[in-house]
């Protein structure tokens, strides 16, 4: 299922094409996966609707992607064929850079994202750098594993990023696919912390508490206690100031999103210093995902383990999963079910 030009989903309802493309062949370190699942992802919007384009069209979306290896490039000794790997939003990096060097390839300038720099798994076959494909832990089926990749993987960098020890108190401000993964991991890496929920709807808020929430309300609301981390996964501004009041000196919050809207931004211009960021409190935004998140998720995710609720899409159908993840109808993560 191709994209060949951006659009409006609200005015074009099939974005994607079905197209005959050729197998593609992998290069040196490259392997060849045959796809089996791809998970559908809020960017996939952003991507259509143009507010982080592929790099170049018709592009194959998709960064959920879990197949078998096929075949492999004469210089990708590391896996063989027949394994079962996973594939998610870093699709590679230049691996010299400071950043690279570090282990933090998610900030390295040259970083590529599948299905929107190269071609994705919303296919048959996908090629990928082989050090960026994941073995998947037996526990989760397919379609299980594919929603991990992303939602879960940046979900887990945000937590890391909040610098959270056991004890402190954090917060989730929406409580959507990332950050219901994120509740569930928080409760198991720091059992004692207590976590505060903010979500619009009652029907958000009803499953925080069975997730073990010990609060949830509104993101206007007042936090009851102030928070030492925040994460905030809205699209738009204004709960960031919200959060910043309700964080604790030397408190942070961590922004989880590719990219904000425009709308109420001007409430931007209501930040009042000794409120909102006076006693060392911080802001940091979480930028993509490196390998180090993908692959220590998954392990964390298999011992806890986190196993996410999916509805299943064949690949054919790929246009409805997205028009209904852009009107909200949510019954867990949709997956699209590919090849035999
Ligand atoms: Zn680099
Ligand atoms: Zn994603």
């Amino acid at each position: 299922m191709v994209l060949k030009e951006p659009c409006n989903l609200e005015e074009n309802r099939t974005p994607l094409e079905m197209a005959d493309l050729p197998t593609p062949v992998p290069g040196g370190r490259d392997i060849l996966i045959r796809v089996s699942a791809c998970g559908v992802c809020h960017t996939e919007l952003d991507e259509i609707e143009g507010r982080t384009p592929p790099a170049h069209f018709p592009m194959v979306l998709g960064h959920q992607v879990i197949g078998r290896v096929e075949k492999s490039g004469i210089k990708a000794k590391a896996l063989k064929v027949g394994d079962r790997v996973g594939v998610g939003w870093i699709f590679s990096a230049c691996g010299k850079c400071k950043f690279c060097v570090e282990g933090n390839e998610n900030l390295c300038p040259d970083f590529k994202a599948t299905g929107r720099d190269f071609n994705g798994g919303y296919a048959w076959y996908m090629t990928v750098p082989e050090a960026f494909a994941y073995p998947v832990p037996d526990v989760f089926s397919d379609a299980e594993a594919a929603p991990l990749l992303c939602a879960g993987a940046i979900g887990y960098r945000s937590l890391r990023l909040t610098g959270l020890r056991d004890g402190q108190k954090l917060g989730l401000t929406g409580f959507g696919a990332s950050a219901h993964l994120v509740l569930k991991m928080a409760r198991h890496q720091y059992p004692r912390s207590k976590c505060f929920v903010f979500a619009r709807s009652e029907e958000e808020r009803s499953f925080a508490r069975e997730l073990g929430a010990v609060w949830a309300g509104d993101p206007a609301e007042e936090s009851p206690e102030k928070l030492d981390g925040i994460i905030d996964t809205t699209p738009v501004w204004r709960p960031v100031l919200w959060a910043l009041e309700n964080l604790e000196p030397g408190g942070r919050l961590v922004i989880n999103a590719i990219r904000k809207e425009d709308l109420n931004r001007e409430y931007l211009k209501k930040i009042d210093y000794p409120r909102h960021l006076w006693m060392e409190k911080e802001i940091k935004s979480v930028a993509n995902v490196a390998r180090r998140d993908v692959r220590e998720f998954l392990d964390l995710a298999a011992r806890i383990p986190i196993k996410p609720e999916v509805q299943e899409f064949p690949l054919e159908e790929a246009n409805r999963a997205l028009v209904e993840l852009k009107e909200r109808k949510i019954r867990g993560a949709k997956v699209l079910k590919i090849g035999t």
